[in-house]
């Protein structure tokens, strides 16, 4: 399979650091528990690794005992990081600074009376982080559609995204949100990291016959880049190597695509396979994808994407 390899792969800056402070902790405190509220990142085989490297994850921090209590990169609310303080908990902060600075916003918005409407998905751990910061004076907001109908007018609203979100979708909601107040300020709080690679799997998405989106199904990036992929190509979501391993049912609706590619797929001759992952998809689970799906003809060492 001739293979295309986006630029930007692997764990995003926030991720990194959220790992490696908690490998730091797992380290330099031997015999004392790391607690993390659900998944440290939303990768489950990376997770797996963690929990075997001794990190133990917990779903409520009432749960939490006397060791050292993790904030993942997407942050929690204040009365979460509270409870598990409150059972004896060091706290270790690995909120990813773009995560911050939403938080920080959501709430200078709500302390000036604005109502802050927040483009994203209400259960994800990092919206609740927000409105657990500004409770009342914010709602969550997922499509434009649901706005018209249920939002009323008000003198003085603010907006911001998930940092996850596409800005497709964060500019629909504001020109919705035009209408329905006297004072609108838009703070876009998406995060540049994932502009990137967005703006590039759509680029990639269209040159190629097929594309193919790996990471986690709790990732709220890599579904965004899933659902951004296959509005242009056939798309397959998977979260490790394997679920392309032979015989596979992916791997098989790959192969008939691409079959199709071979004379040269769409309007505009299209060629090969698109691969691009998600902010919490390390370097490995992309090696190990491109060993295993690339033309065996090719010689080189490390896979830089077929020209
Ligand atoms: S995707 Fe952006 S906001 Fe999220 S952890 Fe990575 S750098 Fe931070």
């Amino acid at each position: 399979m001739r293979i295309k390899l986006a630029k930007n792969i692997g764990f995003c800056f926030g991720v990194k650091r959220a790992l490696s402070l908690t490998l730091k902790a797992l380290k330099e405190n031997p015999g004392k528990t790391i607690y993390t509220l659900g998944p440290l990142i939303h990768n489950p085989p990376v997770v797996r690794d963690l929990q075997k490297r001794g990190v133990k994850v917990i779903t409520s921090a009432a749960y939490a005992g006397r060791g050292i209590f993790v904030i993942p990169s997407h942050g929690l609310a204040p009365a979460v990081v509270g409870a598990a303080r409150k059972r004896g908990a060091k706290i270790l902060d690995a909120t990813c600074p773009y995560v911050l600075r939403s938080q920080k916003i959501a709430s200078g918005l709500a302390a000036d009376n604005y109502h802050v409407i927040i483009v994203g998905e209400k259960f994800h751990p990092e919206i609740k982080g927000i409105i657990g910061r500004i409770g009342r004076a914010g709602t969550v907001v997922n499509r434009a559609a649901d706005l018209r109908r249920s939002l009323p007018y008000r003198k003085k609203i603010g907006v911001i995204a998930q940092t996850t979100e596409s800005l497709s979708r964060f500019r629909d909601i504001v020109a919705v949100l035009l209408g329905k107040s006297s004072e609108l300020k838009v703070c876009n709080t998406l995060c540049v990291h994932t502009l990137d690679r967005q703006k590039e799997a759509v680029d990639l998405a269209g040159k190629v016959c097929a594309m193919i989106v790996v990471g986690g199904r709790n990732s709220a990036n890599t579904r965004r880049l899933f659902e951004l992929c296959r509005k242009k190509v056939p798309a397959f979501h998977i979260e490790s190597a394997g679920e392309l391993g032979r015989g596979t049912r992916v791997l098989s609706a790959l192969r008939k695509v691409l079959k199709r590619g071979d004379r040269g797929c769409g309007p505009h001759q299209r060629s090969g396979v698109g691969v691009v992952s998600g902010t919490s998809t390390p370097d490995v689970s992309i090696r190990e994808l491109v060993e295993k799906i690339r033309d065996p003809r090719c010689r080189r060492q490390h896979c830089e994407g077929c020209a």
